[in-house]
């Protein structure tokens, strides 16, 4: 079949069962399957599929039709312009996180210090700010082993050195202080919210999207035990719901961090809180 029939019956299927990027979808999935950029696809839609590629493609094409997301059945998602490699381990990179990499990134620019990054899952936070700030080393810290496993094939594959990855839960397992910057995207849904039974976040790990006291119990904690970790100076940043700004930075402020702020995503909701510590 030609390629751009192929694809067009994709894309009607995936609409059918429901998939609100349906023609996006079919597309990844086919460009997965060819190995090849979508602008290949627009120029070269009139080639015929080979019998096995075609196979492979309706395969990846009734899984998403079942739901699984595009980026655990690639097993890639770009994310800070970093192509990084995803797993149903991890949760899947979001573009609501970049409003994390950049509100940290104003902080680090211009100097060089010590990053910590808790649940960092793929490594996204820690690589794209590693990355961007050459000078700095990062370290990344999650409570699964195959997330870690994850984020340093991530490491290596983007030839990003100054970073290392650690299993840990939060900061039991680590016995460093004195970071200037730490951040982290932990789980914050409460476990009656009704986006868990919608899309693909019913197929992420609940570990990283839920938590106890309405999805404010990681939180909390975070905001308390960095006090002990952060150099002086040092800045706490920590992702959270539409709603949380209020409650997060709150709990900043009554554990004594200074300049405590909130920043906005690209749709405009509160997404990121933050403080300095300035020691007791
Ligand atoms: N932002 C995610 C979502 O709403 C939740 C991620 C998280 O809990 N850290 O799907």
């Amino acid at each position: 079949m030609r390629l751009d029939i192929l694809l067009a019956r994709a894309a009607t299927r995936l609409a059918d069962a429901g998939s609100p990027s349906a023609r996006l979808d079919a597309e990844v999935l086919l460009c997965h399957v060819l190995g090849v950029d979508r602008a290949w696809l627009y120029t070269w839609g009139d080639r015929e599929a080979d019998s096995f590629d075609q196979a492979r493609f309706e395969a990846l094409i009734a899984a998403r039709a079942a739901g699984h997301p595009v980026a655990y059945l690639t097993g890639e998602r770009e994310f800070w312009g970093l192509p990084l490699l995803t797993g149903p381990s991890t949760l899947i990179p979001r573009p609501d996180t970049e409003t994390l990499v950049a509100a940290a990134l104003s902080r680090m620019s211009g100097r060089a210090g010590r990053l910590l990054d808790l649940g960092t899952g793929t490594g996204a936070v820690a690589l794209a700010l590693a990355s961007e700030c050459p000078d700095w080393h990062a370290l990344g810290i999650d409570l699964n082993p195959d997330a870690v496993t994850l984020a340093k094939r991530n490491a290596e594959r983007l030839g990003i050195a100054n970073v290392g990855f650690r299993v840990g839960d939060w900061f039991a397992a680590l016995d460093e202080t004195g970071f200037d910057v730490i951040v982290a995207n932990p789980p914050y849904l409460s476990d009656d919210d009704p986006h868990l039974a919608l899309g693909d976040v019913r197929f992420e790990p609940r570990s990283a999207l839920v938590a106890r006291e309405r999805g404010l119990a990681d939180l909390h904690h975070l905001v308390d035990a960095s006090r002990d970790r952060l150099a002086s100076e040092g800045w706490l940043l920590l992702e959270h719901g539409a709603e949380q700004g209020a409650a997060v930075r709150e709990a900043l402020q009554a554990s004594g961090y200074r300049d405590v702020t909130s920043e906005r995503d690209l749709a405009g909701h509160e997404r990121v809180s933050l403080g300095r510590w300035t020691g007791e």
